[in-house]
């Protein structure tokens, strides 16, 4: 007769077969003997203080030949049995592994979205009068006053964007009046085109209405105080210049400083073609102001999880580039060879290649069109395959920010229930890292 083997874990007795055990010989179970410590004679019952409901799982691998956990039961429990028992994780049924890896996956989101709180301003003990304005100025969640002082920011960002475009309306442009421009400054810009050079003659000849020009230069003002403000107060000028929002602040003052110059010395921008596009960069460099949003970022914890799904993404989103770039290849190339004996306007590869993608994003301008019965056969197959080739990444990314979304709102609840915190917002900081 087989020898039975009686083993009580955690309270609960299991009864099993020698030979059952020694079916996995490299596991504990089956290393077991009366001479352990775990053995107690007067009952001959191995006792392990260990969780039973695990064991039964371990218990019947060795019966059945497979490794199944109840789904209930935390993957990260079972782990740390299975080690205990000396059972690699490899074991573990195919059946099993959803439950079994998603934990992995949960606590990598969790990780992500704890932020390093290196910098944050409210950690410091608010002591003296700089540190405090310190935190006022980094941290919107620090008080009631931050928190009005940073909506205020915020307006003052979107004041300056919106003046960043009205100055392009030509409505909004008047005669110079600040300094004196020869009229005939148009003659100087290098061009041929008659609507080019009235655009031209509008954008560099003609001022900025003053009510317009005094707004930016107050934006401009506002934002280097804000700025030199918070170089003077914060504790760790290196910490300062590392945050990614300050140095996108740095680079949009300088350049709305160079542009506000260049708005009050329009003779220099006259002069040469250079100076235009050196202008053109200037512009675009304080568009950059807009990324001053971010620190939205701080107030919405929204957007640093919509953040890090995009992050998370990543490969998804390059997988749909290649993806449209192979295809548009390929559409660009048939669609190429189909129009060639017709009348078609796809009188080059580029062209055609130009219609493929622009056909694949659901665009679809109409500047260049199919003309044979073969092409609009093969231009219907290129705007469904457009259609499905973006639906599919787009999904993984919503999906993405749904799980980082669950996950940021329980860590949240954690936060409070266990701290009895109110919600910490980000500051803005911790954007940089995200962005990194
Ligand atoms: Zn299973």
């Amino acid at each position: 007769m087989a020898q039975r083997i009686r083993i009580n874990v955690g309270g609960t007795l299991f009864i099993t077969q020698q030979e059952t055990l020694t079916s996995y010989p490299n596991t504990r179970l089956a290393r077991m003997n009366t001479k352990m410590t775990e053995y107690d004679a007067t009952d001959g019952t191995y006792y392990f203080d260990r969780d039973p409901e695990c064991f039964a799982s371990i218990l019947s691998m060795y019966r059945h030949r497979e490794l199944h956990f109840p789904k209930y039961v935390c993957a990260m429990k079972m782990r740390n049995e299975m080690q205990f028992w000396g059972i690699p994780q490899s074991y573990m049924s195919r059946c099993c592994w959803k439950t079994f890896y998603e934990v992995d996956e949960d606590i990598d989101i969790l990780d992500k979205l704890a932020v390093s709180s290196d910098g944050k301003a409210s950690d410091v003990e608010s002591k003296n009068f700089k540190e405090r304005v310190w935190v006022f100025l980094d941290d919107p969640s620090s008080s009631q006053a931050a928190k009005i002082w940073h909506c205020f920011y915020l307006l003052v960002v979107f004041v300056s964007c919106l003046v960043l475009c009205l100055e392009t309306v030509e409505k909004f442009r008047v005669k110079p009046f600040i300094r004196h421009v020869s009229s005939n400054c148009a003659q100087h810009m290098p061009t041929t085109h008659r609507k080019v050079a009235i655009k031209m003659a509008s954008s560099y000849c003609l001022d900025a209405s003053p009510a317009i020009l005094y707004t930016e230069a107050a934006c401009v003002v506002f934002f280097t105080v804000e700025l030199l403000c918070g170089l003077v107060i914060c504790p760790s000028k290196k910490i300062f210049f590392k945050n990614f929002l300050n140095a996108v602040a740095v680079i949009a003052t300088v350049a709305m400083w160079c542009c506000l110059i260049f708005e009050f010395n329009k003779e220099i921008l006259a002069s040469s073609n250079r100076m235009v596009y050196l202008h053109a960069a200037l512009k675009f460099a304080s568009v950059l102001r807009v990324l001053l949003f971010f620190r939205l970022a701080g107030i919405f914890n929204s957007l640093q999880v919509l953040l890090q799904a995009l992050k998370t993404s990543a490969r998804e989103l390059l997988l749909l580039f290649v993806c449209v770039v192979i295809a548009t290849m390929v559409f660009g190339v048939i669609m190429y060879y189909i129009e060639f004996p017709s009348e078609s306007s796809m009188n080059n590869m580029f062209i055609s290649m130009w219609w493929a993608v622009i056909t694949l994003t659901t665009v679809g301008y109409g500047d260049v069109v199919p003309s044979t019965i073969l092409g609009r056969l093969v231009a219907s197959v290129c705007s469904v395959l457009g259609l499905l080739l973006l639906a599919l990444p787009v999904a993984i990314v919503v999906s993405n920010f749904a799980e980082y979304h669950r996950r940021s709102k329980d860590k949240q609840r954690h936060l409070l229930a266990t701290c009895g915190l109110r919600q910490k917002y980000m500051p803005r900081n911790n954007i940089g890292t995200i962005l990194k």
